[in-house]
C-alpha cells in the first residue's frame, strides 16, 4: 500500500499506526458487537472514551487541576465567536493580535460581540512575522487578550508568549497544539480544532482556566456556554464521539513517542531539512516568513514566478506529493509538517526540492 506524503494543512497526516489501529477496532470495539459510532454516548464504554481523552490530555499537555479541558463541535471558527460571547465584558475591551488570516477572522467575530483593540499588528509587514512581546500593548482592565500562536497560512509562530498580568491570554493554537511543550498556567483559556495535530475533523478542544467559566456570561443560549459543557463533562449533548475516540488514539501514539517535548525535537528535526532546503538554495526558494518567526508546523515558501511554481506542484503530485499549494488567499507553497507527517516524508521533499532546482534552476 502506497502512503502519500501527506504537506496537507488540514484536514492533514494522521499516523498510519492510529489509521490501522482504528480499522481493527471498527467494526467490534471491545467486543460490544458494534462501532464506536453506533453505541450511545451514555455508554460505560464510550465514558471510557471521552475520560481518557481528557486524561491523557492533561497528562501530555501538563494541564492544572484548575482548567477544564473540553470536547466541543463547531471547529474553531465557533470559538472565535464563543470566546466573545462568553468572555468579553461590556465596557472591557477585548484585545487581539493580529498576526494574519485566522487572527482576522477571530477579530471579525469579536466585534459583531463587543469592543476590541488592536494589541498590535504585523499587517504592515504582510504578517510575515509576529510580532515581539514588547510590541504587544495589553490594555488595563481588558477582558482578555487573544492571539493565534501559529498562523497557518502565512507560516509564522509565536515562540514565546506575553505576560498579561491580570488580563487572561487567550490562544487560538488550531495549527501547532500538542507541537511542543507550553506552560498552560500563562493562559486564561487556549483552543484548537482536532483536524491538525490531533486527529479528524469534527472535535475541537478547548482548555478553560475554571474562574473563566464561572465568569463566563449566563445570558446566552446553552450550547454556547462554556459552563454547560464544563458542568456535563462535555456530554451535554451527542459529541462526536468517533473524532473523540481517535483524539484518544492520537493522543496514545504522541505518548508512545516519548510526548510532547519529544515530538517537539522530531519537529524540528524535520522542519530543519525544509528550511535548509530554502536557505541553501542561493535564493531559487525563497521562505515566506521572517526567520525568528518561522513556524516548525507550516512551511510558506515561493519560486522565481507562479509558472514555475505551478510546475513544482505538477511535478511533486506526480511523485506522489499532497498539499504543497499554498492557502489560495496567498499563493505560493507551503508544506504542513504536523506531528504525524514522518520524517521520511520531509526527507523526501527536501530531496524533490534539490532535484527540482537542478532541472530548473
Ligand atoms: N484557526 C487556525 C489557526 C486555523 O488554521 C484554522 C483552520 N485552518 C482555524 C482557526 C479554523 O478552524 P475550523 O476550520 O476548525 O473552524
Amino acid at each position: 500500500m502506497a502512503r502519500a506524503y501527506n504537506f496537507n494543512a488540514g484536514p492533514a497526516a494522521i499516523p498510519l499506526e492510529v489509521l490501522q489501529q482504528a480499522q481493527e477496532q471498527f467494526v467490534d470495539y471491545h467486543g460490544a458487537g458494534m462501532s464506536i459510532m453506533e453505541m450511545s454516548h451514555r455508554s460505560p464504554l464510550y465514558e471510557g472514551v471521552n475520560n481518557e481523552a481528557q486524561t491523557l490530555m492533561r497528562e501530555l499537555f501538563g494541564i492544572p487541576d484548575n482548567y477544564k479541558v473540553l470536547f466541543l463541535q463547531g471547529g474553531a471558527s465557533t470559538q472565535f465567536a464563543m470566546l466573545p460571547m462568553n468572555l468579553l465584558r461590556p465596557g472591557h475591551p477585548a484585545a487581539y493580535v493580529q498576526t494574519g488570516a485566522w487572527a482576522d477572522k477571530a477579530i471579525k467575530e469579536a466585534k459583531l460581540i463587543g469592543d476590541t483593540v488592536i494589541a498590535a499588528s504585523t499587517a504592515s509587514d504582510s504578517f510575515m512575522r509576529m510580532p515581539s512581546l514588547s510590541e504587544i500593548e495589553v490594555p488595563a482592565g481588558a477582558s482578555y487578550l487573544h492571539l493565534t500562536s501559529n498562523e497557518t497560512i502565512g507560516g509564522t509562530q509565536f515562540h514565546e508568549f506575553p505576560s498579561t498580568g491580570d488580563v487572561p491570554l487567550i490562544a487560538d493554537m488550531s495549527s501547532d497544539i500538542l507541537s511542543r511543550p507550553i506552560d498552560i498556567s500563562q493562559f486564561g483559556a487556549i483552543y484548537a480544532g482536532a483536524q491538525k495535530n490531533l486527529g479528524p475533523s469534527g472535535v475541537t478542544v478547548v482548555i478553560i482556566r475554571e474562574d473563566l467559566v464561572k465568569e463566563g456570561s449566563k445570558s446566552i443560549p446553552a450550547m454556547f456556554r462554556y459552563e454547560t459543557h464544563a458542568k456535563a463533562d462535555s456530554l451535554y449533548n451527542t459529541p462526536p464521539s468517533f473524532a473523540v475516540y481517535m483524539v484518544t488514539l492520537v493522543l496514545k501514539w504522541i505518548k508512545a513517542r516519548g510526548g510532547v517535548a519529544q515530538m517537539e525535537q522530531y519537529n524540528r528535526d524535520k522542519t530543519k531539512l525544509i528550511y535548509d532546503a530554502i536557505d541553501q538554495s542561493g535564493g531559487y526558494y525563497r521562505g515566506c516568513a521572517q526567520p525568528q518567526s518561522r513556524s516548525l508546523m507550516n512551511i510558506t515558501f515561493r519560486l522565481g514566478n507562479e509558472e514555475l511554481e505551478k510546475q513544482f506542484i505538477k511535478e511533486s503530485e506526480q511523485l506522489g506529493f499532497v498539499g504543497l499549494k499554498g492557502h489560495r488567499d496567498v499563493g505560493g507553497l507551503r508544506a504542513s509538517t504536523y506531528n504525524a507527517v514522518p520524517l521520511e516524508s520531509c526527507q523526501a521533499l527536501t530531496q524533490f526540492m534539490t532535484d527540482f532546482q537542478k532541472r530548473n534552476g
